[in-house]
């Protein structure tokens, strides 16, 4: 389909259905979770009947500042006619079964989207879901509530790192303004994405810090999370979220990761690059995906030392 034909068809297929669920990727990050509730917003006004699934426990609780998070819930009413998923590049990161008959909208931003919709909007040079979204709603001339721009102000700001990242620019700050004309409040956003941490965060940071080790004379960086860690601190796993940061954040480096235990044994690996290395294509390699400058995947059967020296093989291909 011609890429505007997506959108007509998107909003034909919304206007259509009578109850929608709306769904973004496990462990949800504000891109995920912002999009997803500003929709749920704008689908309210037009007295649709609409929910917001997002089936991980706990849900990230420095969140609960977006206007409607109280509303998510955890499992998908088999009787909605339509899902519309945001920020999720794969139907397996959506957690959920597609209930017999339903349409499914995607709506997303990642290059590694598998287009596993009905219809499929992705838009890789978006620096967050929700300017997809935005673009739909926008299009569709469906009215936009202040509760809306409040979500997707938040989804922004948090996938472009406070407008930092590689894809800022002109559009991005254009939408960012609409979003402000419509009642977004940039600062009282900015501090509550800062500023608005649980304690066991800060104590878990000291103990990944730790173990801090560079590798390939410096131009990548490791950091690693155990169930241990997590456990002494209080902290639950969406509170190691940002913390790759810090493995990119250092001079030399091209390329930070963090590998974090889960509970059902798989590694978690994130990935962060600064201008050069692609590590969607590397995540990809070991099965996952993510955007140019991050990504990641989770793998089962791997030992961590094994894992780290076969990361750092690519990292080390890719560097060159
Ligand atoms: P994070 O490292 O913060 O979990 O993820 C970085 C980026 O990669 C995000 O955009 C996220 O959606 C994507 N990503 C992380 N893990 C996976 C995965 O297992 N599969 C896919 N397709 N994408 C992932
Ligand atoms: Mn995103």
């Amino acid at each position: 389909m011609e890429h505007g034909a997506e959108y007509a068809e998107a909003k034909r297929l919304v206007e259509a259905s009578r109850h929608i669920t709306i769904v973004g990727h496990l462990n949800p990050d504000a891109d995920a979770l912002g999009t997803a509730l500003g929709l749920w917003w704008v689908f309210r006004e037009l007295s649709k009947r609409a929910d917001v699934v997002f089936v991980s426990r706990p849900l990230p609780q420095n969140l609960s500042f977006l206007p409607g998070f109280g509303k998510v819930r955890h499992s998908i009413n088999p009787k909605c006619d339509l899902i519309v998923s945001v920020d999720c590049g794969s139907f397996d990161r959506l957690g959920i079964e597609r209930p017999e008959g339903a349409k499914l909208i995607n709506i997303d931003h990642h290059r590694s989207n598998t287009a596993y919709g009905d219809v499929n909007i992705i838009e890789p040079a978006f620096a967050s879901a929700s300017e997809a979204a935005f673009r739909l709603v926008t299009e569709a001339g469906w009215d936009i509530p202040k509760n809306c721009a409040v979500n997707f102000y938040a989804a922004l700001l948090s996938d472009t790192g406070f407008f930092g990242y590689e894809g800022v620019g002109v559009r991005v700050f254009d939408f960012a303004k609409a979003l402000l004309r419509l009642g977004a409040d940039p600062e009282w956003t900015a501090r509550m994405l800062r500023e608005n941490e649980p304690l066991s965060k800060l104590r878990l940071l000291p103990r990944v810090l730790q173990t801090l080790r560079l590798y390939l004379q410096g131009r990548a960086a490791g950091l690693d999370v155990t169930m241990r860690m997590l456990k002494e601190s209080g902290a639950t796993v969406n509170e190691t979220d940002d913390m790759v940061n810090y493995a990119r954040s250092l001079a030399t480096v091209e390329v930070g990761f963090l590998i974090r235990e889960e509970a059902d044994g798989g590694l978690k690996v994130s990935l962060r690059s600064k201008s050069r290395v692609d590590v969607c294509k590397i995540a990809l390699s070991f099965g996952g995906g993510g955007h140019i400058r991050a990504a990641g995947f989770t793998i089962y059967d791997m030992e961590r030392n094994m894992l780290k020296e076969k990361l750092l093989k690519m990292i080390e291909e890719e560097l060159e």
